[in-house]
């Protein structure tokens, strides 16, 4: 067997990641995890090129899940920060950088980490 490569690691971290915030939307439908499966073959593909952008994949990964999702279902993930006012989905910052995090450019805040939206919206769910 090979030895899992770093890019094959970050590869499958930022999977998880982004399949934890759409669990946490409750999204997880199968055609949407092979959204996912394309957009970390796309980012496959891009890191080989650019190893370097090995910390960069889960936040691309996200904001390619989230493009593709726009086209298909609506708006993912929607603000739980926000009460009032229309619903609007969240942005990755930074877009290109280490340690991605959902924020709501509405109300100026950081939600969550890439991969931690359920412990922004778990406490409205249970209510
Ligand atoms: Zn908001």
């Amino acid at each position: 067997m090979e030895p899992v490569t770093p890019l094959e690691q970050a590869l499958h971290a930022a999977r998880a990641l982004v399949l934890a915030d759409l669990v946490a939307g409750e999204v997880a439908e199968a055609d949407v995890v092979s959204l996912v499966e394309d957009a970390v073959a796309e980012r496959r593909w891009w890191v080989e090129q650019w190893p370097d952008g090995a910390a960069y994949v889960a936040g691309l990964i996200a904001q390619d899940v989230q493009d593709a999702l726009l086209d298909r279902y609506g708006r993912w993930p929607l603000c739980p920060v926000c009460g009032t006012g229309d619903p609007h989905a969240l942005d990755v910052e930074p877009e290109l950088g280490p340690d991605p995090h959902w924020v709501c450019h509405k109300a100026g805040v950081k939600v969550a980490a890439v991969g931690a939206l359920r412990s922004a919206t778990g406490g409205m769910a249970s209510s």
